[in-house]
């Protein structure tokens, strides 16, 4: 090969070499997007459990039959399983600020890991699921099965004036980006048609996390968290959260909001941590 050749031959290399690199962002950004469609697509097509094909719902009829669904035979007040659906001995004793607790799953696997994805690695999928699954549980307390799948709409008597997800403290919001409860409850009310208590009420102080303290001392821990800026006189509010434990945060937001009036408080949660566990 003459210089000139070479000299010819290694400019052609060089100018292909600009034209890929400079159609490189546009072959990433097609890369992107075929990944955020394949990924789409599997979401939409795989159980986030099993693997199998679910259609458009996270989880496959089996995975989701197979959950660890609490039974009626619970506190209608605290959701604690008991021998049949009368109020627990605690409740009798001290009864708690909330009027109700709704609880669609026992904390235990899988729902701790589905629940743990959703806050910890952002799978927001899984909010929508608990979000359907709380107005499943409110459309069938309310008797209107099935009636969801007809007009999303639940009789307006058994339905509250507000949805609160419990509030996260700003520092909380800013380490994870989102709030967890928020994201449930979006999807609950989009379902039912229930306005969103989105800035009403705010966590005013950054408490410790809860699970990170004995049991007596989350009472303490979380005493006047909250502030509620709006006036709730008469009423219902429908609390959201993914995890009740000691329901000692739950009762201080109950207390808060009936200072403000609130008539009727109700928790709305995906999971119900056994006492003693
Ligand atoms: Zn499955
Ligand atoms: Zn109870």
């Amino acid at each position: 090969m003459s210089i000139r050749n070479w000299f010819i031959a290694l400019v052609n290399r060089l100018f292909s070499l600009r034209e890929m690199l400079h159609s490189l962002p546009l072959l990433l950004s097609g890369l992107a997007s075929w990944v955020m469609t394949w990924s789409k697509h599997q979401m939409a097509c795989d159980c986030f459990l099993c693997g199998a094909a679910s259609g458009n719902v996270l989880l496959c009829a089996a995975c989701d039959e197979g959950l660890p669904y609490l039974t009626d035979q619970r506190c209608p007040q605290c959701a604690l399983p008991g021998v049949d659906a009368r109020q627990c001995g605690a409740c009798l004793r001290e009864a708690p600020y909330f009027d109700a607790t709704h609880a669609l799953w026992t904390y235990d696997f899988p729902v701790n890991r589905m629940i743990q994805s959703l806050k910890f690695s952002c799978r927001l999928a899984n909010a929508d699921f608990f979000g359907m699954a709380l107005a499943r549980l409110a459309s069938m307390k309310s008797g209107a099965v099935n009636q969801l799948e007809h007009d999303r709409a639940l009789p307006s008597d058994s339905l509250p004036d507000f949805i609160l997800p419990v509030p996260l403290s700003a520092e909380r919001l800013a380490a994870r980006g989102f709030n967890q409860a928020l994201e449930v409850a979006r999807q609950l009310s989009q379902q039912t048609g229930v306005p969103l208590m989105r800035y009403d009420v705010v966590r005013q102080r950054n408490t410790m996390p809860q699970s990170r303290l004995p049991w007596k001392a989350r009472v303490k821990n979380i005493r006047h968290a909250f502030d509620c800026q709006m006036d709730l006189t008469s009423k219902t509010v429908w609390v959201v959260d993914d995890v009740m434990t000691t329901g000692a945060t739950l009762n201080e937001l109950a207390r808060t909001l009936k200072a403000h009036g609130a008539a009727r408080v109700e928790n709305w949660v995906l999971a119900r941590t056994l006492k003693h566990e």
